[in-house]
């Protein structure tokens, strides 16, 4: 099948963490509310074959899809903006790059040729591209590239994007995202960190065809044809792209400023069809006009890096939205809990989130948190790590046996409560070897997941390798504690529900993966009205007690 597929290239200049993956997920969802098909995909180019086996200190969250590819967190916000899955297709980076033209060489592929950066590496690279063209499920591919224009590891990038320019010139189009800062000494935007990385740009043989400028202040039409002039680019290229309040807010801002027009305009393709946006507008007006607030208290170690742990909190937004309340989230370093400052930290939340993780770090903090959750009857949600910690907690102290613990705390203890799949045991390579991407499960009717649901077969994503004990299976329902989902293959437990509490779910997959504006997921949907129900009693409650006290 030929190939239709039309290729946007998004670039970086000036600074990192400007928000190329923000631009990107904006740009498709306008494209997409016009009714074309579009996906995204980064290109990283570090020499790790992919972030799984990155600390969430280094690039953030590891996201994960359906079909198991750990990714960078940037394929998240592609997700939720078009609520439409992406695979190990959608991240690239240049470890898995050199790997595979390794491989090929190894294979004898090259037929004794040498191989080089170009033409072999920069094939990989276009061959990695147009993968998601080619079977003409897609209208546009938008193509992230991270890292900033000029860093030496990009080059390959840059010069495969110069190639495809030259190959398909009028399928291909370059968004470079600039920074216009404001020097405030001198009451001015500056245009040269723009004019000098388009230069850098065209070193390489890339004129970009649009320039969107990242800037806190708004851009004037002087600024405008200036940078216009100087960079080769129609003044209407010149799309300001300035601080928002919300990301949620961007797609809107790109569409005042025509953003999609001109890149339908630069590609030849009709623009007639009118975008529609109807969910996006009324989820940001549930959004931007809460009636509520409540505070949920996220316990994990990795707090410090907010984005460590973006998908969960992405997720709060889109359920908070879901609820007209406003999620304010408390950021809580398991390391800095114990029982003595316990109550004082958390009394007061209206919900606790104990958040996945990896080794033993901060874990007596995290059993200490569900405990204070358990036994105060707050709204509790416990994912992955968090789910693994409650049954930890309940095998101690309600159960009795104060030894329980995880294998992957401590390798021998008599009541491994939390152990390592069997298939897991021989395994000894890190990368990619854990259960990973989307498994079935079956959730019991009456359950407060059944309740989320309104389903008794889902789908939801894994990353680990413990998993509940079923050897202890039984102790735990008598005792309180049921198991309301199980994959119905290997019937490993994959949601804890304590029902005597008023809402206490802890599951081993992944929820926040799957939320997205247009489908809130619903186990956090469901956390926040339970939270969002405890915080109306207590306050009803506290003024029955000053009337009361009035009176
Ligand atoms: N460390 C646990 C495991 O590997 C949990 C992982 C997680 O929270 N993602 O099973």
């Amino acid at each position: 099948m030929p190939d239709s597929a039309k290729y946007i290239f998004v670039t970086g200049g000036v600074t990192s963490s400007l928000g190329k993956g923000i631009i990107s997920a904006s740009l498709a969802k306008l494209l997409q509310s016009r009714g074309f098909r579009v996906t995204i995909q980064k290109l990283d180019p570090y020499i790790n074959v992919d972030p799984g086996t990155l600390n969430p200190y280094e690039h953030g969250e590891c996201f994960v899809t359906d079909d198991g590819a750990e990714t960078d967190l940037d394929l998240g916000h592609y997700e939720r903006f078009l609520n439409r899955p992406t695979s190990q297709a959608n991240n690239v980076t240049t470890g898995k790059i050199y790997q595979s033209v390794i491989q090929k060489e190894r294979r004898g592929d090259y037929l004794g040729k040498t191989v080089q950066i170009i033409p072999h590496i920069t094939d990989e690279i276009k061959r990695c591209v147009q993968i998601l063209g080619s079977k003409n499920d897609y209208d546009f591919v938008i193509t992230e590239i991270g890292g900033t224009v000029g860093d030496i590891e990009s080059l390959p990038y840059i010069e495969a994007v110069r190639q495809m320019l030259w190959e398909k010139p009028k399928d291909t189009l370059v968004v470079h995202l600039t920074l216009v800062p404001y020097l405030s000494a001198a009451g001015e935007l500056k245009t040269k960190p723009t004019q000098h990385s388009v230069k850098q740009l065209l070193e390489f043989g890339v004129q970009p065809h649009i320039l969107v400028c990242r800037t806190e202040h708004e851009l004037p039409v002087s600024v405008r044809t200036k940078i216009a002039r100087f960079c080769n680019v129609a003044q209407n290229a010149v799309i300001e792209s300035i601080d928002a309040e919300t990301i949620y807010d961007v797609p809107m801002l790109m569409m005042e400023e025509k953003f999609d027009e001109v890149v339908l305009e630069k590609l030849g393709v009709d623009a007639s069809q009118p975008r529609d946006l109807d969910k996006w507008k009324s989820f940001l007006e549930r959004y931007k006009n809460p009636k509520t607030t409540v505070n949920i208290g996220l316990v994990g170690k990795y707090v410090e890096l907010k984005d460590s742990y973006k998908s969960i909190a992405e997720a709060f937004n889109h359920a908070g939205a879901e609820n007209e309340t406003r999620v304010e989230l408390d950021w809580i370093h398991s390391e800095d809990l114990n029982k003595d400052n316990l109550k004082e930290r958390l009394t007061g939340l209206d919900g606790i989130l104990v958040a996945p993780g990896f080794g033993s770090r901060g874990i007596d903090g995290k059993i200490e948190a569900i405990r204070f959750a358990r036994e105060n009857n707050i709204p509790f949600l416990g994912i992955c790590l968090g789910m693994q910690c409650a049954v930890i907690e309940y095998g101690r102290n309600v159960l009795g046996h104060s030894t329980a613990n995880s294998t992957e705390f401590k390798e021998y203890t008599p009541f491994p409560v939390i152990s390592l799949m069997a298939e897991q045991k021989s395994i000894t390579n890190m990368g990619g070897t854990m259960r990973l991407g989307s498994f079935p499960c079956e959730v019991s009717q009456g359950s407060k997941a059944y309740e989320a649901y309104g389903t008794e077969s889902i789908d939801e994503r894994h990353r680990h390798r413990f998993e509940f004990n079923n050897e202890f299976l039984t102790e735990y329902k008598e005792a309180g504690m049921r198991p309301s989902g199980i994959n119905p293959d290997s019937g490993l437990v994959e949601i804890v529900e304590i029902p005597s509490h008023r809402w206490f779910v802890a599951c081993q997959f992944h929820p926040e993966y799957k939320s997205t504006v247009a489908n809130p997921h619903p186990l956090f949907v469901g956390f926040v009205a339970a939270s969002k129900e405890y915080h109306e009693e207590k306050s009803s409650k506290k003024q029955s007690k000053e009337k009361v006290a009035e009176e």
